[in-house]
C-alpha cells in the first residue's frame, strides 16, 4: 500500500523555541495530513505530536509520558 507523497501543499513546518521536553531546546515541528512529528534541533529527539485546532487556534498536544 503506497501513497503518493504529495504533502507539500498541506504539510506545515514551524519552530517552537525551548519546547523540547528532553533538553529544553528548539523543536522543529512538521505537520502533515494525518500526522505530525517534532524533532529537537539540539538533542535530535523525535516524537510524534498531536495537533489540532482548538477554538480556531492551532494547538499542539504532547502525548503523555513522552520520555522514552
Ligand atoms: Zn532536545
Amino acid at each position: 500500500m503506497e501513497r503518493t507523497v504529495e504533502t507539500s501543499s498541506q504539510a506545515r513546518d514551524f519552530r517552537l523555541p525551548d519546547a523540547c521536553v528532553a533538553c529544553g531546546g528548539d523543536l522543529s515541528v512538521r505537520v502533515g495530513p494525518g500526522s505530525a512529528w517534532s524533532a529537537c534541533l539540539a538533542c535530535h529527539r523525535l516524537a510524534p505530536v498531536r495537533v489540532g485546532e482548538v477554538n480556531g487556534e492551532f494547538a499542539m498536544l504532547h502525548p503523555p509520558g513522552g520520555l522514552a
